[in-house]
């Protein structure tokens, strides 16, 4: 029988035991969120990561700047961010307008504060099997996830099915580190479905509703499904979820798969980083 992976339920428990542990803190940990422009989604996916901290008694900012601010400006408010005693935790809502350069915005936010884990600092020591001051978060919830329904890794085949930077390639570097065999796809990979057919477990990160059929999957595989598509105003992921539900093992749904998870590990990563800058005297 196919196990449906309740993403919200295993966020819920996660976030639970956080708010137990904040709500003893005198001091409460802080996060900070820089927001450019008006993208809808971004709003959206500021909006809900605000109300999750406020829910958890975390503290949270949000900085609201204009489309046009300039990369200096933008620059200037992060610098600041960094030097805040009160602030722990620092997130630049992606994505970015063309004017600005991501790589030197995310490169400015100090790698103790880097909520994300998203810089070359935090990154580089994933990569070299070294430990971060935090994982990147979507990659992150996907591990946990699996691992809260007992998902051994280990010898696995798995195919990651995008290589950004937010999701597929350190997702690739965390699959490693459970020693899972990983092949990383894209949009340049010949034949996917014979690396999908072949796959333990299969992760699609792009962005592509239906890009993953019953056909591509083997009996009894995992699916996670990180996509995330809108359309006619219903949100759905990448993979076809009725008919490749029928085939495997375990799948996750959108929305209430990796979703939640996403949040709940940028409120995990915003109390380890508290407590260790406490650790720090800092
Ligand atoms: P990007 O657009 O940065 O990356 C997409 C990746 O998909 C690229 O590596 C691209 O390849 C690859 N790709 C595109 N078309 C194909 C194809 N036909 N076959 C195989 N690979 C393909 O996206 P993100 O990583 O930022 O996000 C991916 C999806 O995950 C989006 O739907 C996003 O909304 C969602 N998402 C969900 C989150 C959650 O919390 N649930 C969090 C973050 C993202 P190439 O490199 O060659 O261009």
């Amino acid at each position: 029988m196919t196990v449906i992976m309740d993403g919200k339920l295993t966020a819920e428990k996660i976030t639970a035991e956080i708010k137990t542990e904040v709500s003893a803190l005198t001091v409460k940990p802080k996060l900070a969120v820089i927001k450019v422009g008006d993208n809808p989604a971004s709003q959206i996916y500021v909006r809900n990561k605000q109300k999750k901290a406020l829910e958890l008694g975390i503290n949270s900012v949000v900085l609201e700047l204009p489309s046009n601010v300039s990369e200096e400006n933008l620059l200037e408010q992060i610098y600041i961010l960094n030097e805040d005693t009160d602030i722990n935790a620092v997130l630049v809502q992606l994505p970015l307008t063309e004017h600005i350069n991501k790589q030197r915005i995310i490169e400015a936010i100090e790698p103790i504060k880097d909520v994300d884990g998203f810089t070359s600092f935090n990154f580089g020591r994933l990569a070299l099997g070294y430990q971060p001051y935090t994982f990147p978060c979507t990659p992150k919830g996907i591990i946990r996830l699996m691992d809260e329904y007992n998902i051994n890794l280990e010898g696995k085949k798995a195919v990651v099915i995008g290589r950004s930077n937010i999701v597929g390639k350190p997702l690739s570097l965390l699959l490693q580190r459970q020693n899972a065999t990983v092949i990383m796809a894209h949009s340049k990979t010949i034949n996917l479905k014979e690396h999908t057919l072949s796959a333990d477990i299969i992760v699609s990160a792009v962005g592509h509703p239906n890009l993953i059929t019953a056909d591509m999957v083997s009996e009894g595989a995992v699916i996670i499904d990180v996509g995330i598509n809108r359309i006619d105003n219903k949100l759905i992921g990448d993979v076809d979820f009725n008919t490749v539900k029928e085939k495997v093992s375990f799948i996750t749904p959108v929305p209430g798969g990796i979703g939640p998870m996403t949040i709940a590990m940028l409120m995990e990563n915003t109390l380890e980083l508290y407590k260790f800058q406490k650790s720090l005297g800092l």
